[in-house]
């Protein structure tokens, strides 16, 4: 184990280095606490040590703890955590005392953290604990404790430092949000307590080492007379915050994330007792956290699954296939999207319309983007300079020569998409590959346009492209593996995170999404309380309604893929009583949000003013209505059952892809993991029982697929069947 070492220098001033050698990015894993720990006794130990430096070798800090280790830890039992989380506490107090004596507060060793760049979760809490905290000023870095995005909150001791450092108040938005700031923000915060130039971190540090005065080591909460900034929550000031912060977070979170609950509960019961102990409740909250499924969950999509697929989990074995230069044809909404995405990833982009026109307002569209971004001072006016000059707006085919992969969103009419084929590939040489951005057309139905259907693939970005992390990668039936690998290449590049599925009707993630809109529709029809829907979708996590949903994505829309859908199925087709009602709005003209009339109201600027009350004339809220549960058991299944037929008929072929994809694609209860994820929380047995009852007075819409009752039968669970080839 070497992730750290120790060196003495001879003005007595020892460096701890942290440098992870398998990993471009330190993290922490239990070994290395350890063994940090012993080093940490040796410079206590040895009188020749005036001080310490504990700075990194890599141009980053740390990313955090190992993630993975979290997920292990879980295999000992509540105990367990319990008690590793104290011997950190105990670790980084000893670090925070640095052998003063307890009473006189006298003879500490200074414990100085020098960040070269990113600090992250306990690689931020570490420095919290040491005397003083010095930043290289990298832009880039990134300093903040976002455990609460993947589930979990600071449990080694930032929550309690935090709160204590810089009050509840000031603290709200790094640990309930986790908002992350680079070090000229962190140093105005008071994340950080100095900025430096790069090249004078370790001078800076070793100097601050070797001045430091016995006062300089006490935590304001280790001395006389501490009071909590902004007031602990008996105090008028503190009263005021803790109401309004749990107000606050029951609104945002609707009390679905246990962890949330768990670190206002930590910090306000923190706050009423010495620090010691407050760290022992933030220990257990911890625990009951990490001891909670939905911790579980969120961890396994949200970080190490989604990773692994960004690293290419499913990528097929073949040479690497970076994009150098990628032709987008239709610049449109979606096709503008993905020019600036690309441009902005390093990426040649020829951006493609039918009209000179309509191909440089594709181009403005990243102009745009660019200067917001100048005005958030996020963008620097040379970078976009650089970007715009990657854009290369024309009408002209030619100019694809050289192109490696074309991205076509053009019109979704199947006979203009077979032109552009056509011509596209007239212009190219044969090894270019050749995406389409379709929505709603099968993949291998219009690669029958293609001379070279082995290129032939689907990329499908959802939209806001610049916004929406997830590209769903579809494999049409005579699809070859170079062209996946070099759309997930081009993913990677563009740094977003891609989920493969095979070719069927709306692939996976509109499969599943419709489903819901569709159930919410129908029971406006049968007169539940639209309220009840909406709030019943949000109050299990959902982060928009399906009638707000369908509203966002257009009525007009959801006309046009219904007359599609019961073109293609027939007699059948299993939507009439929504249709009713789609149609009856889109008669109306109420479109939705564009014309600022749809199933809710808007003023006339735009702004949703509440679910319109003229729904109740053509579908009158009935007497009796069901319970909350049952809707949202109808709203969850919906969407549920689809994702797994999808997987039984092998569009999925990964139930990481089904969960992270629904996450990151429409935002599916993201405490849940995923539609999977989910399914493992409340298990086979009951979600079956759930079906049979729906079934029973929803009708076979809601029947359980085999694979569900089977594993109901066989007591298994999606993770634990998988665990054998793919690693959860
Ligand atoms: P859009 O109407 O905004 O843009 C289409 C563009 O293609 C227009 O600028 C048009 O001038 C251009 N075009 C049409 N025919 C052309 C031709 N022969 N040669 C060159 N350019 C041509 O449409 P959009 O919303 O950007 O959708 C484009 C594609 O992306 C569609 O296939 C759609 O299904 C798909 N898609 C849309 C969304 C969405 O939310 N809008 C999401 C995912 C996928």
């Amino acid at each position: 184990m070497t992730d750290f070492t120790y060196a003495l220098d001879a003005d007595g001033v020892a460096t701890i280095t942290w440098d992870v050698k398998a990993k471009s990015m330190n993290v922490m894993s239990t070994e290395a606490f350890a063994l940090l720990d012993s080093l940490i006794d040796r410079a206590l130990a040895d009188a020749a040590v005036k001080g310490v430096i504990l700075t990194s070798g890599k141009k980053d800090f740390a990313g955090g703890m190992d993630l993975n280790v979290i997920a292990r830890m879980r295999a000992g039992g509540a105990q367990a955590i319990f008690d590793g989380v104290m011997q950190m506490h105990h670790v980084l107090r000893k670090i925070e005392r640095a052998g003063m004596d307890p009473k006189t507060k006298k003879g500490g060793k200074p414990i100085v953290a020098a960040l070269p760049g990113t600090a992250l979760g306990i690689g931020y809490e570490l420095p919290l604990s040491c005397h003083r905290i010095i930043a290289a000023d990298n832009p880039k870095a990134k300093i903040g404790l976002p455990e609460i995005m993947v589930g979990i909150f600071p449990g080694a001791g930032g929550t309690t430092r935090l709160v204590r450092k810089m009050g509840a108040m000031m603290a709200a938005p790094f640990l309930l949000e986790g908002k992350l700031s680079d070090p000229k923000s962190a140093k105005a915060a008071g994340l950080v307590d100095e900025v430096v130039a790069p090249e004078d971190l370790l001078s800076r540090a070793k100097e601050w080492v070797l001045s430091a005065k016995d006062a300089d080591l006490v935590k304001p909460w280790d001395d006389k007379g501490y009071k909590m900034p902004g007031g602990a929550p008996y105090h008028p000031a503190g009263f005021m915050t803790f109401v309004g912060a749990n107000a606050m977070v029951m609104g945002k979170t609707m009390g679905v994330y246990p962890a949330a609950r768990a670190l206002l509960a930590a910090v306000y019961e923190g706050a009423l007792v010495p620090f010691d102990t407050a760290l022992k409740i933030e220990a257990r909250h911890f625990t009951s956290v990490l001891m909670n499924p939905s911790s579980t969950a969120m961890i396994r999509s949200l970080f190490i699954n989604k990773e692994a697929l960004e690293k290419g989990a499913n990528r097929p074995k073949v040479d690497d296939q970076t994009v150098r230069k990628l032709g987008v044809i239709g610049a449109g909404m979606m096709g503008a999207g993905i020019a600036y995405v690309s441009a902005n990833a390093g990426i040649e982009v020829v951006l493609i319309d039918a009209a000179q026109e309509a191909a440089d307002k594709g181009k403005a569209y990243s102009e745009g983007l660019l200067d917001k971004g100048i005005q958030r001072r996020k963008v620097t006016p040379e970078k976009k300079a650089e970007v715009l000059a990657r854009i290369h707006a024309t009408t002209d085919y030619a100019a694809l020569q050289g192109c490696d992969l074309i991205v076509e969103a053009v019109f979704e009419d199947p006979k203009v998409k077979a032109e552009v084929t056509a011509r596209v590939e007239a212009a190219v040489g044969e090894g270019c590959v050749f995406a389409t951005n379709t929505s709603t057309l099968p993949i291998s139905g219009l690669a029958k346009a293609s001379s070279r259907p082995a290129n032939f693939i689907g990329i499908h970005f959802f939209s806001p492209v610049d916004k929406m992390m997830l590209v769903e990668i579809i494999r049409g039936k005579e699809t070859g593996d170079v062209a996946v690998a070099k759309a997930l290449d081009y993913v990677r590049q563009i740094r977003k995170t891609p989920i493969v599925v095979n070719d069927a009707r709306f692939f996976y993630a509109n499969r599943c999404i419709i489903p819901y809109i569709n159930e919410g529709i129908r029971m406006v029809a049968e007169g539940v309380e639209p309220a009840l829907v909406e709030n019943a979708a949000k109050l299990v996590g959902m982060p928009l309604g399906p009638l707000q949903l369908v509203d966002e994505t257009s009525i007009d829309l959801g006309v046009k893929i219904a007359k599609a859908t019961r073109a293609a199925m027939g007699d059948a087709y299993p939507d009439g009583a929504v249709d009713a009602v789609l149609f009856r709005m889109a008669d109306q003209g109420r479109m939705g949000k564009k014309a600022n009339a749809g199933f809710y109201a808007y003023d006339a600027s735009g702004k949703r003013e509440g679910l319109w009350e003229g729904l109740a004339t053509d579908y009158p809220v009935a007497d009796s209505q069901p319970d909350l549960t049952t809707v949202q058991h109808r709203l969850l299944m919906a969407q549920v059952l689809e994702a797994v037929r999808a997987l039984e008929e092998g569009v999925l072929t990964d139930i990481r892809e089904g969960d992270v994809g629904a996450i990151l694609g429409w935002g599916f209860a993201p405490w849940s993991g995923g539609p999977f994820g989910w399914l493992d929380i409340i298990g086979a047995a009951r979600a079956v029982e759930i079906c049979d009852s729906l079934v029973a007075t929803q009708g076979p819409r809601f029947a359980a697929p085999a694979l569900l009752r089977d594993m109901a039968a066989q007591g298994t669970s999606f993770y634990g069947r998988a665990s054998g080839e793919k690693a959860a």
